[in-house]
């Protein structure tokens, strides 16, 4: 009796997309069939699959090798549930691939595999998610980390990996959402989330204990037991060029922008904080300075040669940390030739152009602060908004320059010059000072002016991890208040 084909499809990706993000219930067992060319097969895998946590037994073979028990079944490698350790030689040839339900007498092909259910449903729909594949979190980080690295984020936040479900662990769906409440939470299990980008981070403040007395322990505890991770990027997306902030800009209409704070290059200078400089005239000095200075460590030494006053000089460059300075600078006061000229340089890091906090944006065209609005509450997709009119300002008063900044802006537009400040909350005596000003304001209540971000980040997600994944956006996540 053979095995009824349920699905024939191609892939482009290499083998992994073979492991099949399907959620069945009853538990299925499947076989797949993975070819180079049709009819040709290449490797015969055959997956079990138990809840949403596939058990994986790959088979690496040709279709001729598993005339060769022996020899096969002995290199099966069964595999616990989520983890594919077994991946097929020559995966990249993998372009074709047929499903097959197992059928009982057709075991013989997986024996180490305990056959836990012989009937399968699948939709339809489900088996087209089969193109997406599984990602290992560790690598689905760094390719986070590659779209907005977490160093643009402030010093003060507490965003990456929040909450980590115990080592190995697949990610085949990535839950996007603003706020990760219990309502969200509960959402994000129903749709079997692996990991839950939360926008805010759920945990900031230091917990002491893990109990189901507050909801923030319940959350971490929820996680934990359903085996969901919690990634949280906050400040470091409101940085990124292709951002939050960049996203709440895009309302406006056609205009320049750059961050109101830039972001500096977090990895330079590579080393030390201060730069040391200073002549040595005599060569036969030389060696003995530089190794006295390599002693001292955090301390790195540069030489070069130079000419002032038509004399041929060799120039000492040091790098040092702030503890390395003091003791550079006792050695070189014990050499008055050298101390008399030195030169001591406090290193910055570079500023990046388009990352930082806020925006202020300059529009090709100025429009009545009127027409503003209207774009902002359809961008935002919001029937209310909150306006406080600057001091001598109408509704027609022309607006040219905006400064913005997602969420809680106070801070970072605090003594920017603009016709408007665009955020989504801020203090009464915040907007009584800008009011005083002359610059209007604009509140839209603190998600609102975040949330809508996601659905690009969604897209741009899809396309940076190459549709490995399936990534879904909260329907529940919404911002608390109401105008009502
Ligand atoms: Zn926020």
């Amino acid at each position: 009796m053979a095995p009824r084909c349920l699905f024939r499809g191609s892939i482009s990706c290499p083998f992994p997309a073979l492991t099949l993000p399907i959620h069945s219930d009853p538990p299925l067992h499947l076989m797949v069939l993975a070819t180079d060319k049709p009819l040709n097969f290449l490797c015969m895998v055959s997956l079990l699959f138990l809840d949403k946590a596939p058990f994986f037994l790959a088979m690496p073979h040709s279709l001729r090798d598993f005339s060769s028990p022996t020899r096969d079944r002995t290199r099966a490698t069964a595999v616990k549930a989520g983890i594919l350790t077994t991946r097929p030689p020559g995966n990249s040839l993998i372009k074709h691939f047929l499903i097959y339900s197992v059928l009982p007498d057709f075991c013989m092909l997986s024996s180490r595999v305990r056959l836990v259910a012989t009937t399968a449903r699948l939709v339809h729909s489900q088996i087209y998610s089969s193109s997406r594949s599984f990602m290992d979190l560790k690598a689905l980080l760094c390719s986070l980390n590659d779209f907005a690295s977490l160093s643009f984020a402030e010093s003060w936040d507490n965003v990456g990996l929040l909450v980590e479900p115990s080592p190995p662990h697949t990610v085949n769906t990535l839950f996007l959402t603003n706020d990760l409440t219990e309502e969200v939470m509960e959402e994000a299990l129903q749709k079997k989330a692996d990991l839950i980008l939360s926008y805010h981070p759920p945990i900031f403040r230091p917990m002491k204990r893990i109990t189901w007395k507050t909801w923030k322990e319940r959350l971490v505890i929820r996680a934990l037991e359903n085996r969901v991770g919690i990634y949280s990027p906050h400040t470091a997306y409101d940085a990124a060029p292709q951002g939050v902030n960049s996203w709440l800009a895009k309302g406006l209409g056609v205009c320049t922008s750059r961050p109101i704070h830039p972001s500096k290059a977090p990895d330079y200078p590579t080393e030390g904080t201060h730069r040391v400089e200073f002549s040595v005239t005599h060569t036969q000095d030389l060696d003995k300075v530089v190794s006295s200075l390599k002693e001292i460590a955090g301390v790195s030494v540069t030489s070069f040669s130079a000419r002032a006053d038509d004399e041929e000089q060799t120039r000492l460059s040091l790098n040092c940390t702030q503890q390395a300075l003091m003791q550079v600078v006792a050695f070189l006061s014990q050499n008055r030739q050298f101390y008399q000229k030195t030169e001591i340089l406090s290193l910055e890091k570079p500023l990046l152009l388009y990352t930082g906090m806020g925006r202020l944006c300059t529009l090709d065209e100025s429009v009545s602060l009127e027409t503003m609005i209207e774009r902002i509450k359809s961008h935002l997709k919001l029937s209310h908004v909150r306006l406080a009119l600057g001091i001598g300002k109408t509704l027609e008063s022309p607006v040219k320059v905006v400064a913005l900044c997602a969420g809680s802006g106070s801070s970072v537009l605090q003594g920017t010059d603009a016709d408007l400040y665009l955020t989504g909350e801020m203090s009464h005596h915040d907007v009584l000072d800008a009011a005083s000003q002359g610059i209007s304001v604009i509140l839209c209540e603190h998600s609102n002016t975040e949330r809508g971000f996601l659905s690009d980040l969604r897209d741009m997600l899809h396309a940076h991890l190459e549709n490995k994944i399936n990534i879904i956006l909260s329907e529940t996540d919404r911002d608390p208040l109401h105008v009502i």
